[in-house]
């Protein structure tokens, strides 16, 4: 596979161990070497506060950590990631999650991202007056391997990371002290050297970005030929009318602007009219 960036070295801004699921995949499919700089303090670009962002407030919010990694390291190569979570956007008693990665190459002026909408996560919270009173909940979310936060309900976090038992009896019972109607909020801790399943995500999302850096656009050879979009429109089998059913698979270069447009990867070149607006209204 083509390296376009062999022996070459990229900032990675994270506080939270995501070299560990993306150095890999950086070495092995584009040849970066990543470091982590020190002197980094990516927690004041905002945390999670239980609501999902919008893919483009996280993609901002993942670049504006990257650029804090080429200041604190003089590479003009930089990788950060974002992550946010809340409940799914069309299923609220399901918690779903999005991860973004950005790769910004300063001399080039390239800025290549990925994103992955994740419906695995074990994002959630209990409102509990006692540590008992979490029941399985603690089996559901991945304790002790996946870490949680506790504050009192309604205050700040008082004790976070916390991977076992006794801490998290006397994390509750000091929240339940706190609160004024006796209760302490006991949420899981996103950051991702503490939740092994997000760790998994950012990997997936580290290869597909590697990939991509890997594959050069056809018409200029700039790293980063990939997936833009998709175009919707695909035809009626019966009358040929547009539907809302994707009809292609947009690509592009950020680099140049070259754009091609690639039929549905499952061969279907025509909607079944019970999607047609026409035939099946
Ligand atoms: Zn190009
Ligand atoms: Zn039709």
């Amino acid at each position: 596979m083509h390296k376009p960036y062999a022996h070459r070295t990229a900032a990675l801004a994270t506080q939270h161990g995501k070299q560990r699921a993306l150095s890999r995949p950086f070495q092995d499919l584009t040849g970066l070497n990543l470091v982590v700089p020190s002197m980094l303090d990516t927690d004041t670009l905002g945390s999670f506060d239980g609501r999902l962002a919008r893919t483009g407030t996280a993609i901002d919010t993942a670049i504006a950590k990257a650029r804090l990694g080429f200041a604190a390291s003089g590479q003009s190569l930089a990788l950060a990631s974002e992550g946010s979570f809340g409940p799914h956007p069309r299923l609220p008693l399901l918690a779903a999650g999005i991860e973004v990665l950005v790769f910004i190459d300063a001399e080039r002026e390239l800025t290549l991202t990925e994103t992955l909408f994740v419906e695995r996560t074990n994002f959630g919270h209990r409102d509990v007056p006692e540590t008992a009173a979490l029941g399985d909940w603690l089996t559901r979310v991945g304790f002790p391997g996946h870490a949680l936060m506790v504050r009192p309900l309604g205050g700040a976090v008082i004790a976070k990371g916390i991977q076992d038992a006794a801490t998290l009896a006397r994390a509750v019972a000091e929240a339940v002290a706190l609160s004024p109607d006796r209760r302490a909020r006991v949420e899981t801790d996103m950051r991702a050297h503490l939740n092994p399943t997000r760790m998994a995500s950012i990997r997936r999302l580290g290869i597909r970005l590697a990939r991509r850096i890997a594959t050069p656009c056809p018409a200029c050879a700039a790293p980063g030929w990939g997936q833009s979009g998709v175009t919707r429109g695909l035809p009626c089998a019966d009358c040929g009318t547009a539907t809302e059913m994707i009809a292609g698979i947009e690509f592009r270069c950020t680099a140049c602007g070259h754009a091609e447009t690639l039929s549905r990867p499952d061969g279907l070149t025509h909607a079944p009219p019970g999607y047609c607006p026409a035939c099946n209204p």
